[in-house]
């Protein structure tokens, strides 16, 4: 949706989002190739024009790949290299020549779907393309998502942190309750600590986008703070529910399971990491 609402025609938000936002089309956006990661930019998915002039159609070819909910979707928007650099195409996925199979078995994230997405020859009219030219395009979505992620990993520590306190209470081992131990306690003050820092730093950053002022930079901080603290937080708590955490009846492994794929889309740690140090440094470490 934020594709189409930030560079989409009047016409394409017209017919996509209402049914979107009212959860009638689902959507999916494709940018991730298997061989162009952290490095779109070397994406090979490519749209030709059939034609010339400013109203002939696009033809897409490619592979993308670790698409979300991509073949239950209404509507893809494809990130393609062109001879004028990368554009997006809002993409009927009922088009000829789009195919969507999931990728499976996954050992993360296993309550959503990614797929890998062929596009053979997809026929799209001019008004398909979205109003934006180059990486601007699809890295302005993902500072959205992004943006949603510092909240979301510490709702995910959260959770695994109560469920790890409730139970260091309840759990008696040589007598008295986990809780009791200095030990235990230190694990839980340093995820405490870690999850009101974690919310502290969304909430400015919330200011922040209220306020028109977040930069890009400043996203990689929390989504590198948050994501990684949330790791290690759920890993804590995990320890703390020994034997029993590993089965489905707690929810700190699961969080740490799924926050492994969450530390690698919407950039890597790595990536924010090298984002962070060209701006702290001046200079760019990747292209
Ligand atoms: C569950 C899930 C859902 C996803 N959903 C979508 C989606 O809906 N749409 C979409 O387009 N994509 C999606 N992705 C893809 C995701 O954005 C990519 O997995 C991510 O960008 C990393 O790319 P990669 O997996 O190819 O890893 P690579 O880019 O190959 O990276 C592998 C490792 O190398 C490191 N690395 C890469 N470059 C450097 C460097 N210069 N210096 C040091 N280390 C480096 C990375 O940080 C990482 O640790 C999803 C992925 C997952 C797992």
């Amino acid at each position: 949706m934020s594709a189409i609402h930030k560079h989409g025609s009047e016409e394409q938000k017209t017919e996509w989002l209402p049914q979107m936002a009212a959860g009638e089309a689902i959507g999916c956006f494709g940018l991730t190739e298997p061989t162009a990661g952290s490095d779109p930019g070397a994406m090979t998915t490519y749209a030709r024009r059939d034609g010339s002039g400013a109203t002939a159609d696009w033809v897409i070819t490619g592979t993308k790949r670790w698409i979300g909910l991509a073949n239950v979707a209404k509507v893809a928007v494809i990130w393609a290299m062109t001879d004028d650099g990368v554009r997006g195409f809002v993409v009927p996925t009922a088009t000829p020549g789009y195919t969507a199979t999931p990728i499976e078995p996954k050992l993360s994230m296993r309550a959503s779907i990614q797929c890998e997405i062929e596009l053979d020859e997809v026929r799209v009219p001019a008004s398909a393309a979205l109003d934006v030219i180059g990486l601007k395009g699809p890295f302005s979505c993902l500072n959205e998502a992004r943006y949603g992620i510092i909240w979301g990993s510490m709702g995910a520590a959260r959770d695994a942190f109560e469920d790890a306190l409730a139970y260091s209470k309840e759990r008696l081992q040589f007598g008295r309750p986990l809780a009791g131990y200095q030990l235990t306690q230190a694990k839980l003050v340093d995820m405490a600590l870690e999850i009101n820092k974690g919310f502290l730093l969304a909430l400015q950053l919330g200011r922040l986008k209220d306020a028109g002022t977040l930069v890009h930079h400043q996203i990689s901080v929390g989504k590198l703070n948050n994501c990684r603290e949330a790791i290690e937080i759920a890993r804590e708590a995990r320890s703390i529910l020994g034997g029993n955490g590993i089965t489905l009846d707690y929810s700190p492994l699961r969080h740490a399971n799924n926050l492994e794929s969450v530390r690698t889309y919407e950039g890597t740690d790595e990536v924010h990491t090298l984002i962070l140090g060209q701006k702290l440094t001046g200079e760019a470490a990747f292209r």
